[in-house]
């Protein structure tokens, strides 16, 4: 019985029951990482500019880059596509964390408010229909990417192999992302964009 009542009650919320405000926390897309993303198919579908987080995105909190995400950057350029990290953190971490990757950025940028999201479809040069916000955090990155009206990634966060314990905000976005995977309206939202080559699926 309770899980019916349950049921019901996300189906509730899902449907704009709690007056839609739900649905500001729901990402376009979920999945395990920055790698899992097929960019061709993503520009192939008319989108031209990528909004990147950098802190448990694209490597653990405080991280240096990496080869592996490099090369990611390197990729996506030559797709087509235009770049911009967007980090609540300062411009000394992202000196530092973009030594090996050519890309705009935009720093201390108090997410989820949307005047740096905004200011970074600018610096791309593109409307906020070409874009794609890719991030680790619900109540910042993708909250941020909705109330600007930008399509959003959700890719699961990464951890430092120290870090063992997980915060509140972690526990509320589980609960965040299993209302949103019940939800036909509001799942899948930029269509089939998943890397299968990554997941070794196809040959
Ligand atoms: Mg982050």
């Amino acid at each position: 019985m309770a899980s019916r009542l349950t049921r019901c009650a996300n189906t509730w919320a899902i449907n704009g029951g709690m007056g839609g405000v739900i649905k500001e926390f729901f990402p376009y897309e979920y999945l395990n990482s920055i790698f899992d993303i097929d960019y061709a198919k993503l520009y192939d579908k008319g989108y031209r500019g990528l909004i990147f987080d950098i802190d448990n995105t694209l490597v653990h909190h405080g991280g240096d880059s990496t080869e592996e995400v490099n090369a990611l950057f390197k990729k996506v350029h030559s797709t087509g596509f235009k770049t911009v990290l967007l980090t609540n953190n300062d411009e000394v971490r992202v000196q530092r964390f973009i030594r090996g990757i050519d890309t705009l950025y935009i720093c201390d940028a108090d997410k989820p408010d949307t005047r740096n999201y905004l200011k970074a479809l600018k610096v791309m040069g593109i409307n906020k229909e070409e874009a794609v916000c890719v991030g680790d955090q619900i109540f910042t990155d993708i909250l941020g990417a909705n109330r600007s009206g930008i399509a959003s990634i959700l890719v699961d966060f990464i951890r430092s192999g120290s870090e063992k314990k997980i915060g509140k905000l972690r526990y509320a976005e589980k609960i965040i992302i299993k209302l949103y995977q019940m939800s036909r309206a509001y799942k899948s939202r930029l269509g089939d964009i998943q890397d299968m080559h990554n997941k070794g699926l196809v040959d």
